[in-house]
């Protein structure tokens, strides 16, 4: 797997992770709706099958990072780690095609494209 798919794949996570917060949230307002159950988990189970396609300490990775901060990822914008904004050292911004984290706060990096 190239770092290029895994990071497509970090972000697919990231909006399934997204999507099920959404979702249990609103459970909260509306309990026993069985059609939003099932589409939570038809979700969760795309989750899981997204997590065994990454490699295994990736996916631990990213499990642990969500726990400690809900959001295991973060954009990199003009240099800066938008997880913690913190300033990330230039070396480490020349390497953006590699599959990176934050020095600081150790979130998986990604860099927004350019439109
Ligand atoms: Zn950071």
């Amino acid at each position: 797997m190239t770092s290029e798919h895994i990071e497509m794949h970090l972000k697919f996570l990231f909006d399934l992770d997204n999507l099920l917060e959404d979702m249990e949230a609103q459970d909260y307002q509306s309990i026993g709706f069985k059609i939003e159950k099932e589409e939570h988990l038809s979700l969760a189970r795309a989750r899981n099958d997204l997590l065994k396609k990454l490699p295994e300490e990736i996916a631990d990775m990213y499990e642990r990072l969500k726990k400690r901060y809900q959001r295991a990822i973060a954009p990199v914008d003009n240099g800066f780690c938008f997880g913690c904004f913190q300033k990330l050292p230039t070396e480490l911004i020349t390497r953006q095609k590699e599959f990176l984290t934050c020095p600081n706060c150790g979130r998986i990096l990604y860099w927004r494209k350019k439109s």
